[in-house]
């Protein structure tokens, strides 16, 4: 993905919520499945991740959220010994739970603590995410509402990254332009590419950025909260 190159000064900052902000919380996810009489361990679950964000990446970009979120969940269910004809019904009925038991609620250490600072120092800080409308609940219940001026929910807003008007849209409500933005995310294809796109900088947040390293004046690798904020100096924001 090409862009121009940015000249606006960086102002505000969005965050991806998924595997940015909060990762899977595996322990929740292996309950929830005894709940259905299978025995699921966290470590077959953490092992079984990496395949699954991989085949996440390769449809994402097709847009919606629903069938990359099953997609994902599948794969790691199968990838966690879990047969596949069950892995389909198990990925339907958690999809259906996610907006009242969001799976995605392990904070990843530094994050949140990294949205606070910026807001206090007057940074305009969003999150900006694919979910199912119910993000703003989560993100209360795990008590780190407070950092964010607003919170774009692609289940309430009816698009999903990686369509630039959801980036469009998340900029306006933080009263900056695009180009004005710093947007952080995990999934090459909706945060990266979606906000490079949008004439954003961004980014590229864990561990598939350490694997495909990108570097440039626009798109910052980081694989934890203190690259994070190392670029954000960079670009005058931290
Ligand atoms: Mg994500």
């Amino acid at each position: 993905m090409s862009a121009a190159p940015t000249a606006a000064r960086a102002r505000a900052v969005t965050f991806d919520a998924g595997q940015t902000l909060v990762e899977l919380d595996t322990a929740m996810l292996s309950r929830r499945l005894a709940e259905r009489g299978l025995d699921v361990e966290v470590a077959a679950l953490e092992a079984a991740q990496a395949p699954a964000w991989r085949r996440y990446e390769q449809v994402v970009k097709d847009g919606g959220h629903e069938a990359p979120w099953q997609l994902f969940m599948r794969t790691l269910l199968e990838g966690a010994g879990v047969a596949a004809d069950g892995a389909t019904p198990l990925a339907a009925w958690l999809w259906g739970e996610q907006p009242t038991k969001n799976l995605w609620r392990r904070p990843i250490p530094g994050m949140f603590e990294l949205a606070a600072e910026l807001t206090a120092r007057g940074v305009p800080v969003g999150i900006l995410s694919n979910s199912e409308g119910k993000l703003a609940e989560l993100i209360d219940e795990i008590g780190w509402s407070a950092p964010f001026r607003v919170i774009v929910d692609s289940g309430k807003l009816g698009v999903a990254k990686p369509d630039r008007a959801i980036f469009e849209h998340a900029a306006r409500a933080l009263g900056v332009a695009t180009a004005e933005v710093v947007h952080i995310g995990d999934s090459r294809t909706a945060d990266i590419d979606g906000a490079r796109a949008a004439g954003m900088r961004a980014i590229w947040f864990g561990a598939a950025a350490r694997e495909r390293p990108e570097d440039g004046a626009e798109v910052a690798i980081a694989a934890d909260a203190g690259a994070v904020r190392a670029a954000l100096v960079r670009w005058g924001l931290a």
